[in-house]
């Protein structure tokens, strides 16, 4: 019958595996689960402080991680860090520039003096980037000591016999000896006068100057006109091309 069984005293083995056994259960669930919860934030714990391992298997962690890294970040970007300089190759990837009734284009007169500017810093220790008109790269994020575009003038209608070069450059802290560098030099290199009267707002108001940022000054340089100053763009790079080189090197001897 079923009340005599209920009356009959249980074995402890039956005691455990009876009406307890859930609860013990529970209860190992719990050690258990602590245990793994101790190796498993003890571990992220020590690898956070350490930062030996690429493994970021938490959310705490991952905080911490950021944490660090925008220390890092910020610390990089105060520091001077080296001096580099960002050439822009006017119309470069974007298109043809200004063109000759024979085929003569810009874009391959600024390449090919920009390549030239690129080497010449380089050899002087300084850290250079060719850069494409309309280049993605510059941002307000864009970290240089200068950026300078290279360009050269028309060669139709008048300005088949105009000469001289002009440059414009950015309204930020040393914007202005950035171009008195680079005018001062370039003219006693290559002897061509300062066709001031030919300066556009497209060069007063060159887009790449809204793009930076203000700690990084730019010039947009006019070298000379595909007209007049055929020769020279054409035959005498390498003298365009150190003279550039020096005016850049002029300011970035004066700023350090
Ligand atoms: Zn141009």
């Amino acid at each position: 019958m079923t009340q005599a069984r209920e009356d009959k005293p249980r074995s402890i083995d039956e005691f455990i595996l009876g009406e307890h056994m859930l609860m013990l259960a529970f209860i190992a669930l719990c050690v258990f689960g602590t245990f793994v919860a101790y190796l498993y934030y003890g571990r992220t714990l020590i690898m956070s402080v350490t930062q030996t391992s690429p493994e970021r298997p938490f959310a705490a962690s991952e905080q911490i991680d950021d944490g660090l890294a925008a220390t890092v970040l910020q610390r990089h970007r105060n520091s001077a860090g080296p001096t580099r300089i960002g050439i822009v190759a006017g119309h470069l990837n974007f298109d043809s520039g200004a063109v000759c009734a024979d085929g003569l284009q810009e874009v391959t007169i600024n390449t090919n003096v920009a390549t030239q500017v690129a080497a010449i810093l380089q050899a002087n220790g300084l850290s250079v980037e060719i850069l494409n008109e309309d280049d993605g790269r510059l941002t307000q994020d864009y970290r240089a000591t200068a950026v300078v575009s290279l360009h050269a003038d028309s060669c139709q209608g008048a300005a088949a016999t105009m000469s001289g070069y002009k440059s414009a450059a950015s309204r930020v802290p040393n914007g202005d000896l950035l171009q008195n560098c680079i005018n001062e030099r370039y003219m006693v290199q290559t002897g061509l006068s300062y066709n001031e009267n030919t300066i556009t707002d497209h060069m007063t108001q060159y887009y790449v100057f809204d793009r930076l940022s203000p700690t990084v000054p730019a010039l947009i340089l006019e070298m000379g006109f595909m007209g007049g100053d055929r020769e020279l763009l054409t035959s005498r790079t390498q003298l365009v091309a150190a003279a550039v080189a020096d005016g850049i090197m002029c300011y970035v001897e004066r700023v350090q």
